[in-house]
C-alpha cells in the first residue's frame, strides 16, 4: 500500500524530472486545442477517463493508449495535453526529436531510463510520440530498428512494480507500420484523430484564430470554398471532402496573416491547391 507519506517523498522525489518535462510539454501544447470539431472533446474525455483509470483502478496499474491519425491531425499536442491535464507526479514526453543524433543503443538506454524513473513515482504518464519515428521506420526494404522495437514492445507492456501506476500515451500517423512489427497489439485502447475535413469545421478554426478582421469577409473566404465545391459538413457526400491537420493550417493561417492583402484568396486557394 501506498501512504500519504510515501506520495508525498515520491513527488519529491520525481520533482526535477517533472520540472524538465513540464516545460516540453508546455511548448508541444503552446498554440493551445481549438474545439473545431466535438470528437476533439471526445478524444480529450477518454483521455481523462484513462487518467482517471489509472489513478483508482487497483486492477489496471498499467493502461496504453494509442493516438492515431494522419500527419498533423493533432495526436502530440492532444496526447500532452492529456498528460498535463493528469497532474500526476511524473509526466515525460519520450519524442524523436530529444534524441536526434542518438545510437540505436543510446535511444534503448534512453527509453528505458524513462520508464525506469516513472517506477519511482506512484502516478506516471509517459507520452511515446511518433512511433515510426523513434523506430527510424523506413518504408524502402522495409527497414527499422529492432532493438527499439523490442524495448519498446517490452516498456509498453510491462506492469509497473506494485503500488507504481502508468499511463502510456503513444501517438503514431502510420497506424499499418505497428500493425505490421506487432506494436498495435500492446496498446489497449486506440483512439482516431481526425483531419479537418469539412468547411463548418474550417470556420470555426478561421473564427477562433481571428484571421479575418470581420466575419464577413471570413464568410467570403468560406464561401469561395463552397463554390469550389467543398463539403460544409461531415454528412454531405456528394461534395469532395477538405483534408487538412490541424497543424499545417495554422501555419498556414500565420503565413496568410504576414501579407494581410487578399488574405481569403490565397488561403482558399491554398487549400484548393491540397487537392480534393
Ligand atoms: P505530426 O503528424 O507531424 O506528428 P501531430 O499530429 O502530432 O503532427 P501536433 O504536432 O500536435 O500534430 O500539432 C498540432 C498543432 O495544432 C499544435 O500546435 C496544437 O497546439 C494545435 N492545435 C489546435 N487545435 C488543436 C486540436 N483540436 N487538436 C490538436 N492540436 C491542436
Ligand atoms: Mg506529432
Amino acid at each position: 500500500r501506498v501512504n500519504r507519506r510515501d506520495f508525498m517523498n515520491a513527488l519529491e522525489e520525481v520533482h526535477p524530472a517533472f520540472g524538465v518535462s513540464e516545460e516540453e510539454l508546455l511548448q508541444v501544447i503552446q498554440n493551445g486545442i481549438i474545439h473545431f470539431n466535438p470528437i476533439v472533446d471526445e478524444i480529450l474525455r477518454s483521455g481523462q477517463l484513462f487518467v482517471e483509470q489509472v489513478r483508482t483502478s487497483t486492477r489496471t496499474p498499467l493502461v496504453s493508449v494509442l493516438l492515431h491519425g494522419p500527419a498533423g491531425s493533432g495526436k502530440t499536442a492532444l496526447g500532452a495535453s492529456i498528460a498535463q491535464a493528469s497532474q500526476f507526479p511524473f509526466i515525460k514526453l519520450i519524442s524523436p526529436d530529444s534524441m536526434v543524433g542518438f545510437s540505436e543503443s543510446q535511444k534503448v538506454t534512453a527509453i528505458n531510463k524513462i520508464f525506469a524513473d516513472s517506477y519511482k513515482s506512484p502516478l506516471s504518464v509517459i507520452v511515446v510520440d511518433n512511433l515510426e519515428r523513434l523506430l527510424e521506420w523506413t518504408p524502402i526494404g522495409p527497414r527499422f530498428s529492432n532493438a527499439v522495437l523490442q524495448t519498446l514492445l517490452v516498456l509498453i507492456a510491462r506492469r509497473p512494480p506494485k503500488g507504481r501506476r502508468l499511463l502510456v500515451i503513444a501517438t503514431s500517423s502510420l497506424r499499418p507500420v505497428l500493425t505490421e512489427t506487432g506494436l498495435s497489439e500492446v496498446f489497449d485502447s486506440e483512439l482516431r484523430v481526425p483531419p479537418i475535413s469539412n468547411l463548418v469545421s474550417l470556420e470555426y478554426v478561421l473564427q477562433e484564430v481571428e484571421l479575418f478582421s470581420s466575419s464577413h469577409e471570413r464568410r467570403d473566404a468560406i464561401r469561395m470554398l463552397e463554390d469550389a465545391g467543398f463539403a460544409s459538413t461531415e454528412g454531405d457526400e456528394a461534395s469532395g471532402r477538405l483534408h487538412i491537420g490541424i497543424k499545417k493550417l495554422l501555419s498556414m493561417i500565420e503565413m496568410a496573416r504576414q501579407e494581410p492583402d487578399n488574405v481569403a484568396q490565397r488561403l482558399t486557394g491554398a487549400l484548393m491547391g491540397l487537392g480534393m
